[in-house]
C-alpha cells in the first residue's frame, strides 16, 4: 500500500503525492505550481522521484521546471501529448502499464477536455487520478474534444471497480453540486451528498477523493441515461451522446 496526500495549489487545483512506502519513492500527480509542493516536500524532508502529468494545461504543469531543477524527478506523461510537454522523460500510453517502485499504474486515454489527456489508476490502492476528465459531480469543459470524446472517456472510467477513489484535478464541487441538483432534483443520494460536501467545504476541507460509486449515483455527467434525468430535461428523443452533450451545454451556461 501507499499513502496518498492532497496538496492544494493555486486557487482551486489539487496535486497529489503518492508515497511508495516499500521503496521510498515519492510520486507527484500534476504540478500546478512549485511553491506549495516545495513547501510540502521540504517540511517532511521528502525527495521527489517522479511527476505524473495528466494533460498539458498550465495549471497542471507550471511547477515542473522548478521542481525538476531542485529535485530531479523524472517526468511522465502521454506519448500523444508529447509535442506540448517538452519536459517529458518517459512517455506512456493506454494499454501499457507503468511501473514505479512497487507501484503499477494503468493508463487511460480520456480525451475531451483536451486531446491526449490521460488518467492513471493504481489497482492496489484503488485510486484513480483523473485530472480534468471525471471530477466530483462533474467533468472538465470540452476545450479540444467533442461531447462524444468525453462521453467515451467517462464510459471507460465507469467500468472500473466502484470502490475506486477518484482524485480529480480541481475543487469545483460547489458549482458542480449546484448544477447537479438542477438536473437531477429527485435524486435523494444527491441531496444527502450535498449536505455532506457542503459541510466539508464550510470547514475548508477538500471534497476529494470521492468513490466511483458516489459519482455513479450523483454525477449528472455519468447519468445521462437515467430515466428521471431524461424526463426532467425532456431528452427522450435523444441518443446517449446527445443527452450528454445537452447536459454539458447546460453546465457551460450555468
Ligand atoms: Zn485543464
Ligand atoms: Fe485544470
Amino acid at each position: 500500500m501507499s499513502s496518498i496526500e492532497i496538496i492544494p495549489c493555486l486557487s482551486d487545483n489539487y496535486a497529489y503525492i503518492i508515497r511508495d512506502e516499500q521503496t521510498n519513492k515519492n510520486i507527484l500527480v500534476d504540478a500546478p505550481e512549485h511553491v506549495s509542493i516545495e513547501r510540502y516536500l521540504d517540511d517532511k524532508d521528502m525527495s521527489l522521484d517522479f511527476i505524473l502529468i495528466t494533460h498539458h494545461h498550465s495549471d497542471h504543469i507550471d511547477g515542473i521546471n522548478h521542481l525538476k531543477l531542485k529535485y530531479s524527478p523524472r517526468v511522465i506523461g502521454a506519448k500523444r501529448d508529447r509535442h506540448r510537454l517538452p519536459q517529458l522523460d518517459i512517455e506512456v500510453e493506454e494499454g501499457k502499464q507503468l511501473t514505479i517502485g512497487s507501484k503499477t499504474f494503468d493508463i487511460y486515454d480520456v480525451d475531451g477536455h483536451t486531446m491526449g489527456h490521460i488518467a492513471y489508476s493504481l489497482l492496489e490502492d484503488k485510486a484513480l487520478f483523473t485530472g480534468d476528465s471525471l471530477m466530483v459531480m462533474g467533468c472538465g469543459r470540452l476545450f479540444e474534444g467533442s461531447p462524444e470524446d468525453m462521453w467515451k472517456s467517462l464510459e471507460k472510467l465507469k467500468q472500473l471497480p466502484e470502490d475506486f477513489m477518484v482524485y480529480s484535478g480541481h475543487e469545483y464541487t460547489k458549482s458542480n453540486l449546484e448544477f447537479a441538483v438542477t438536473v437531477d432534483p429527485q435524486n435523494e443520494k444527491l441531496i444527502s451528498r450535498r449536505t455532506k460536501e457542503l459541510e466539508l467545504l464550510q470547514k475548508g476541507l477538500p471534497t476529494i477523493p470521492s468513490t466511483l460509486r458516489e459519482e455513479l449515483d450523483t454525477n449528472p455527467f455519468l447519468r445521462e441515461s437515467e430515466l428521471s434525468i431524461i424526463d426532467h430535461l425532456d431528452m427522450a428523443n435523444l441518443d446517449p451522446i446527445s443527452r450528454f452533450a445537452k447536459i454539458r451545454a447546460l453546465k457551460d451556461n450555468f
